[in-house]
């Protein structure tokens, strides 16, 4: 990424940062899918299908403009496999119009220098690919053997942040495989992060003692960034809950390829509600509500943007709460991972 475009992009984040916490009344994070379909089938994922057309530009563009109305700083688009949606350039190009901050989840199959240079060109500022193992196995095919070479690539080409996630738990055959992941990804002077993820019954499974090493040795090669919001994954390796304000529904969107506002991927159904109808009394309502299944959450986007405000608005809901914490923690723990 060039300098003068990474300064600008850094400004951005402040920008919305301050914006966030000025004010509650607009989301911060929406996840936008264009298109369930994937070329993958991870053993681990309830996300995709292998049958589903992409939805139409003008659809698309309909609800991005929903978001900007509400007021939206950042859409993350997402799948099912996104780079399999043939007008996803003109997606992007147009969450950039709209002011918002563009960004991408990808399996990372589809980068050529050709594509690269589009997705430069379409205003794209944030990628992120997950890579769940060294060799291909049965669970998964997001590897590092197969996709170095478009790792390589986007080191040479890409005008936007990289994030290499690399993952924990959820049936991967060799722990220490995240950490060649995250080195690879330091290497290739990519910031680079670590889940813990869910069986595909969505529930979680406390780490093994090796799992729980490997899982410190990665965290530390990416402390530096993003990694350094989510000190939660702790609680959730030692297979602890952890007690923190989910604000989806509000401050963080799922929005599925049907165009409806769901908490979470993992929380399909909750509330259901099509975004076009999405009022500022359901952000409220969501904004307020105690989510049950918090303790156990594994998704750090949705952890982070919760940091915002979880020092303010206790949630209506029986249940432990985390102690306080203050606007001054908040202000220290974003700024010094931004
Ligand atoms: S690549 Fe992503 S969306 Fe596709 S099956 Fe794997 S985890 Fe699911
Ligand atoms: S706590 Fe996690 S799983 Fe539950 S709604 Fe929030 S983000 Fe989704």
């Amino acid at each position: 990424m060039r300098k003068s475009k990474f300064v600008k992009l850094k400004l951005r984040h402040a920008s919305f940062i301050s914006r966030a916490l000025l004010s509650t009344r607009h989301p911060v994070l929406a996840h936008l899918i264009p298109m369930r379909r994937c070329n993958l089938a991870c053993g681990y994922c309830n996300e995709y299908d292998h049958t589903s057309s992409p939805v139409p530009l003008d659809v698309i563009k309909r609800r991005l403009n929903k978001l900007a109305d509400l007021g939206t700083s950042i859409v993350t688009i997402s799948g099912g496999e996104p780079m399999m949606h043939p007008e996803l350039d003109d997606i992007i190009h147009h969450i950039r119009q709209r002011g918002m901050i563009a960004g991408l989840i990808s399996n990372g199959y589809y980068f050529t220098p050709e594509r690269i240079k589009r997705l430069n060109k379409a205003g794209l500022e944030h990628l992120q690919i997950s890579i769940d193992n060294v060799e291909p196995d049965a669970v998964s095919r997001k590897s590092l053997r197969v996709l170095d070479k478009k790792l390589r690539y986007l080191s040479e080409y890409a005008d936007f942040h990289v994030n290499i996630n690399s993952v924990i738990g959820g049936g991967i055959k060799n722990p220490e495989d995240a950490l060649s992941v995250a080195r690879r990804a330091v290497e290739l002077k990519f910031s680079t992060t670590v889940g813990v993820i869910h069986d595909n019954d969505g529930t979680l499974k406390p780490l093994s003692t090796k799992e729980k090493d490997v899982f410190q040795q990665v965290k530390k090669l990416g402390n530096k960034d993003h990694a350094r919001l989510n000190w939660f994954q702790d609680s959730i390796a030692e297979g602890k809950p952890y007690q923190w304000r989910c604000r989806a529904g509000a401050r963080y969107l799922y929005i599925c390829e049907d165009g409806l506002v769901h908490w979470c991927s993992q929380q399909r159904g909750y509330p259901g509600i099509p975004l076009d109808d999405y009022t500022m009394a359901d952000f409220d309502r969501e904004y307020n509500s105690e989510k049950w299944c918090a303790p156990t959450c594994t998704l750090q986007c949705v952890h982070q943007v919760g940091i915002l405000d979880n020092w303010r608005d206790p949630q209506q809901a029986p249940g432990l709460t985390k102690p306080e914490s203050s606007l001054k923690d908040t202000i220290h723990e974003v700024l010094r991972a931004e």
